[in-house]
């Protein structure tokens, strides 16, 4: 039976199954805050493409986002996913297949969901979503201890937490957050982005850039410096959630997919990238279902809040696409599953959660 994607422990013949497949050199980490499973599986909600009494336009959502076939939709709404790594790569959390992608942390927000990804412990002393320096230890923090990563890594936000969770002042990580500007040697676009992130409109009142901000400051990192491990946490997805702006919600998605396709061409056509990179994109939570207005919120008392998805394209990834096998797996594999594609093994001190293997059969 072929299996697309298999849970076993981090162990030696997964490790040498891994190597004598192809090991990545270089990881690309992309989140969509609270970007639900049912818009990346069935594109535009139908109940909510079709809400006459919505504070949005429903109007613009139709014209732009909806198609009654659902396979139609989801391409319409997220391009690259359904056309590039649907055939190329791998992509989890259908449950309309039974195919299952959660947080294993019980709280189903941001600040717990992003601990769950990078250090592989969903543990339930993190939980809130204030300034507090991360306990736990990375995956990109112990690889930094590596020579050959050392400062060859760089982490991107929309949000001002993202400093706190990476504990950036533990870890010496490269933290660019917030509004905070880039400094050092700069490029003359990288000087405009730097003036353009406060000229833009502050739509989430502080704490949060825009992410057309993030994105290009983050691009233009990435083709300045070449990190090896780089991560852009985007927010606007979850931001426009909350409130209720579903008609904007679906176009951050969409431009969210965009970026991930300039990226993916970026390392597709770059020597020491190409062929070497394997691009990973999630998110930190679910959110609830249209009913009762529950797709704005997520949380514990939200009960499909912890239905996430993921997807990945790459060299260590094996082109078998949508998944509708049968299973159950968890942000929290993510960490070590970075460090598996890499050929290496995440042992912090604190628990970790085994590796996915990515699409092995
Ligand atoms: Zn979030």
């Amino acid at each position: 039976m072929k299996r697309v994607l298999s849970l076993l422990l981090v162990s030696c013949s997964v490790l040498s199954a891994f190597t004598q497949g192809k090991k990545s050199e270089n990881i690309v980490v992309v989140t969509m805050d609270g970007l639900r499973w049912q818009e990346v599986f069935q594109g535009a909600d139908s109940l909510l493409s079709f809400d006459t009494t919505a504070d949005y336009s429903y109007k613009y959502i139709q014209k732009k986002f909806w198609l009654p076939d659902v396979a139609e939709r989801r391409m319409l709404l997220m391009p690259f996913f359904w056309t590039e790594i649907s055939k190329k790569g791998v992509l989890l959390g259908n449950r309309n297949y039974g195919n299952y992608f959660n947080n294993a942390n019980p709280y189903w927000f941001s600040y717990p969901g992003y601990n769950e990804i990078f250090t592989g412990y969903p543990d339930t002393a993190v939980n809130s979503n204030k300034k507090i320096p991360n306990p736990n230890e990375n995956v990109f923090e112990y690889l930094n201890k590596m020579a050959e990563f050392k400062g060859r890594i760089a982490v991107f936000g929309s949000w001002d937490v993202f400093s706190s969770i990476f504990n950036e002042a533990r870890s010496g990580l490269f933290v660019n957050d917030g509004f905070r500007d880039l400094n050092g040697q700069l490029t003359e676009k990288q000087k405009m982005l730097n003036k353009l992130q406060h000229e833009m409109p502050d739509l989430f009142h502080g704490g949060e850039r825009l992410d057309a901000a993030t994105f290009n400051i983050a691009f233009e990192y990435m083709k300045a410096n070449k990190p090896k491990l780089i991560f852009f946490g985007l927010g606007d997805t979850d931001e426009f959630a909350h409130a209720g702006k579903y008609d904007y919600y679906l176009d951050a998605a969409q431009k969210a997919d965009a970026w991930i396709r300039m990226i993916w061409e970026y390392i597709q056509s770059t020597p020491g990238y190409k062929d070497k990179t394997t691009l990973i994109i999630t998110t930190d939570h679910g959110r609830g279902l249209a009913i009762e207005g529950n797709w704005k919120q997520h949380g514990s008392k939200i009960s499909e809040a912890s239905e996430m998805w993921m997807a990945a394209i790459g060299p260590s990834v094996k082109a078998t696409g949508e998944s509708k096998e049968k299973m159950q797996a968890f942000q929290g594999q993510i960490a070590a599953t970075i460090a598996l594609i890499l050929g290496k093994e995440f042992k912090p001190t604190h628990p970790v959660m085994q590796a996915l293997v990515l699409g092995s059969k």
